[in-house]
């Protein structure tokens, strides 16, 4: 899993900031003695950020519209030292522990534990003051979402960094609520005449047609029924579990609507899912690929049009934008039960922008980066602007209500140009922005839009475990469970599917969690979870 090695690497990094941090030896702006800053600035002054970008965006921030346009509007010129993606953590990382610091890490992709650390040895500063003095437009998120004050708020009581919110439905209309999406080929249910499965039973009988009755119509048997990629996010057949009870999702917490925190792979529902997987996994319904297969892969086969189903976020990055595939609605169990297990996410990252200690314009900075939590600034921060002549746009202006309007991409790949013309780092956009401030991105309106008509009718959880802001021993204490724990588990899922021994294991199996410290780590979670709604 992705989230346990971030967090051993957060371990090895963390040696290196206590080992390397001298505060005196910077390369901080210096105090330009401002007081009562109004933008723009009467004389220009400069401000030094490190940031992170796309290595397909331009090298220096500065050949961006959307910075062009805020150094226009303050009169602060800001010096920033880019990393592409891939070498940022570790070239920051370098700089924190060479004392080398600039006046504040825009983009700063800090994890809980290194946010913590940072405070703890005085790298980076406490924000809370500067947020009540200098910042009216991130005041004003927070007011209207009390609970982002709460999430970014840590143990201690202060806020140490400014985050980046983006909310895309909220509740369990959220876009985050499920993120394996299973897609059918409803070409091939059409040709041999069958129809949507609605129970897990009938699923089945659907793969062995696919397996045995060549739908591709080649005459060999190259259809692959089912296919996926174990224990890795949206790809995940996590989905399928749902049918079982309480189901199953990337990082195997839910909560039940009585407030208690379940791990999920330690229930009765959870081995039965698994012995469904295997079962088919028996009938040669399930790719050999799926336990070893990279994205790159995937995405081949999906392209290629052999699947009869799998999961992924959107179909458009596996199989295309075509009606060739069809989001498969929840089935009903062996119990008759149908059941949604909503995923753990929120479009919240409490770590995008840190001041540093050594920072000596602090109205200055927190005024600059409160611009960028100005509604518009932010949309325009997080996908892309307006009014561009040199390359595509991602919006148009509407100049008489001042709405972002998005273009038609004709063809290009969103994501490519939001990275080409975005800046990212922090900034806020709420629901009600929708239709307001800017128009919603197509490929999630229509995403939100089959959540909420197939899956939201049956989501029994009325809340998800939200990102709790855990304490630097307590962090300490779940990483180190994390690691074998959920190595453990997720060798387990993977090895049972194609070995079909999960009941005879299943009290041994039992008995290892426990000795890898479940109890222990289902005590500290359930008690962020009770801080958190207390
Ligand atoms: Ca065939």
């Amino acid at each position: 899993m992705g989230k346990i090695r971030k967090i051993m690497s957060i371990f090895i990094v963390s040696g290196l900031l206590i080992a390397g941090c001298s505060k005196e030896s910077s390369s901080a702006s210096k105090d330009y003695g401002l007081k009562n800053v109004t933008f723009p600035l009467k004389e220009k002054v400069t401000l030094k950020f490190m940031i992170q970008s796309s290595p397909l965006a331009p090298k220096d921030p500065n050949d961006k519209l959307i910075f062009k346009r805020l150094e226009k509007k303050t009169n602060v010129h800001i010096e920033w030292t880019n990393y592409t993606y891939d070498s940022f953590a570790e070239k920051r990382n370098l700089a924190i522990a060479s004392g080398e610091l600039p006046d504040a890490i825009f983009y700063a992709g800090l994890s809980d534990y290194e946010l913590l650390k940072l405070a703890a040895d005085g790298t980076i500063i406490p924000v809370d003051d500067l947020i009540e003095k200098y910042m009216p437009n991130f005041k004003r998120v927070l007011e209207k979402r009390p609970e982002y004050r709460k999430l970014i708020t840590a143990p201690d009581g202060h806020i140490y960094a400014f985050p980046w919110i983006e909310e895309l439905g909220s509740g369990k209309e959220s876009i985050h609520s499920v993120d394996c999406f299973p897609w059918i080929n409803v070409e091939w249910l059409k040709k041999l005449g069958l129809k949507m499965p609605k129970t897990t039973e009938e699923l089945k009988k659907v793969l062995i047609a696919f397996k045995t009755q060549d739908p591709n119509g080649n005459g060999k048997a190259d259809e692959i029924p089912m296919s996926f990629i174990i224990n890795h996010g949206a790809e995940d057949p996590a989905f399928l579990f749902g049918s079982f009870g309480l189901g199953d999702n990337w990082d195997h917490t839910v909560v039940t609507n009585d407030g208690k925190v379940v791990f999920t792979a330690a229930q009765e529902g959870y081995k039965e899912a698994i012995k469904y997987l295997s079962e088919l996994y028996k009938e040669g319904l399930i790719d050999e690929e799926a336990f070893e297969q990279d994205f790159n892969t995937y995405v081949a086969k999906g392209k290629a049009g052999r699947y009869g189903l799998y999961f992924t976020w959107d179909k458009a990055n596996i199989t295309g934008m075509n009606d060739k595939y069809d989001l498969m609605p929840p089935l009903a169990g062996p119990t008759g039960e149908i059941n949604v297990t909503r995923t753990n996410g929120m479009g919240l990252d409490r770590g995008r922008m840190v001041i540093m200690s050594a920072n000596k314009n602090l109205e200055l900075t927190a005024k600059w980066i409160d611009q960028l939590y100005e509604p518009s600034q932010s949309v325009q921060n997080n996908w892309g602007t307006y009014g561009d002549t040199k390359q595509q746009n991602i919006f148009e202006l509407d100049k008489k209500t001042g709405m972002l309007k998005h273009l038609p991409l004709n063809g290009t790949a969103p994501v490519e140009l939001r990275e080409k013309t975005s800046v990212g780092g922090p900034l806020a956009i709420l629901d009600e922005y929708y239709g307001k401030v800017t128009t919603m991105p197509p490929d999630a309106a229509w995403r939100l839009d089959l959540m909420k008509k197939v899956m939201v009718p049956h989501m029994k959880a009325d809340n998800i475990y939200p990102k709790v802001f855990f304490s630097l021993d307590e962090l300490k204490e779940l990483s180190k469970i994390e690691t074998d724990l959920f190595s453990y588990v997720n060798r387990k899922r993977a090895e049972w599917i194609k070995n079909g021994k999960v009941e005879e294991e299943w009290p041994e199996y039992l008995a290892e969690l426990k000795r890898l410290g479940l109890n222990r780590w289902l005590e500290i979670k359930q008690s962020g979870y009770d801080r958190f709604y207390k």
